[in-house]
């Protein structure tokens, strides 16, 4: 694929808007970072998305809207405080976290009912997303490992060849990541303080309280973060892998597996949830206190086949992972 450096001329960003409405990715610049774009509606767009930036399927994407009004099309039941910090804070440097939409596909949060939603302070960006007339996802337009990219030519470098075009916007400012709110809880819950501090945050809505390592919230137990594994023949091999990923990071993980699966992990920690899936499903919590108590950073739980006991044993694990399937 040939990839087109576009200057962000009115006639450039409605071809890139009709790019995205086929299905195509378009880099552009937002007040934080370059977001890769894709139209959120779009699974196949969305899924090429991740493949592009090698961005692991567990880690859902931010969901970009040009105007207020539009936050209704992308998420429901949104509570009070909410609509509070979309008047004062967007466009800007806040994202929240909604109940989803219908419309918003599962591979945008990977899996949970959960949307995260911003409005991009940028210009270029605003009247790209305003064309296209649908919700834009927005990750950063790098590969998954690399640093975020501030310049056009750092989006090239990266991804030249694979997406479709990217609008110059010139140098975008660093580092400031938007603050991640959740509205649904009460005191609401800041799981990334970001562009908004909590200080305004406070003063908006009251008080607030704030996420351990921008995962689980201080009050809620389990502590650890939770993952599971999709259920396949040798899910073992690929859960090893993430077991070693996360320890290699320093992460004190654990796995929880049958009883008849304990040999394939060797040496790695693990707790046993019993011999079929009504025994993992009467023990699974028990194991998440026992894991918490231990101080584990990490429980990666075995997938499981969603047939009987199987599928409601998805439905929590899905729920208590906040749907982070490795
Ligand atoms: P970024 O990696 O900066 O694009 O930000 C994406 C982050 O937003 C994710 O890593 C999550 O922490 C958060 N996020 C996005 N979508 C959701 C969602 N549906 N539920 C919870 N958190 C989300
Ligand atoms: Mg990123």
């Amino acid at each position: 694929m040939d990839t087109q450096l576009l200057q962000p001329t009115n006639e450039n960003i409605m071809r890139c808007a009709a790019k995205l409405n086929g299905g195509g990715l378009v880099a552009f610049p937002t007040e934080t970072v370059y977001a890769l774009g894709a139209v959120a509606t779009d699974s196949a767009a969305v899924k090429r998305l991740y493949d592009v930036k090698k961005r692991p399927s567990d880690n859902p994407l931010i969901v970009a809207v040009s105007k207020k009004s539009a936050i209704d099309g992308v998420a429901k039941n949104i509570p009070q405080k909410a609509r509070v910090l979309i008047e004062k804070f967007m466009p800007g440097a806040l994202t929240l976290l909604l109940d989803k939409a219908d419309c918003i596909p599962d591979v945008v949060t990977a899996g949970s009912s959960t949307v995260a939603v911003r409005i991009p302070n940028n210009p270029i960006a605003l009247k790209l997303i305003d064309l296209v007339r649908k919700p834009v996802v927005v990750p950063s337009a790098n590969t998954s490992s690399k640093p975020s990219p501030t310049l056009a030519s750092h989006v090239a470098d990266d991804l030249k060849g694979k997406i479709d075009y990217i609008l110059d916007g010139g140098e975008s400012e660093i580092g400031i990541e938007s603050t991640i709110v959740d509205t649904r809880t009460e005191p609401p819950t800041v799981h990334r303080v970001g562009g908004v501090t909590l200080d305004k945050l406070k003063a908006a809505i009251g008080d607030v309280v704030v996420k351990r390592d921008g995962k689980k919230s201080i009050k809620y137990v389990p502590q650890a973060d939770i993952l599971f594994s999709a259920f396949y023949d040798n899910m073992s091999e690929n859960i090893c892998r993430k077991y070693d990923e996360l320890a290699a990071r320093g992460r004190k993980t654990v796995v929880l597996c049958l009883n008849g699966n304990k040999k394939k992990y060797g040496d790695r920690a693990v707790f046993t949830v019993g011999k079929d899936y009504s025994e993992y499903a009467h023990n699974l919590f028990a194991r998440l206190r026992k894991a918490d108590a231990e101080r584990y950073d990490a429980v990666i739980a075995e997938g499981v086949e969603p047939k009987g006991i199987g599928e409601s044993l998805v439905n929590r694990l899905i729920k208590i992972s906040g749907g982070q399937i490795i």
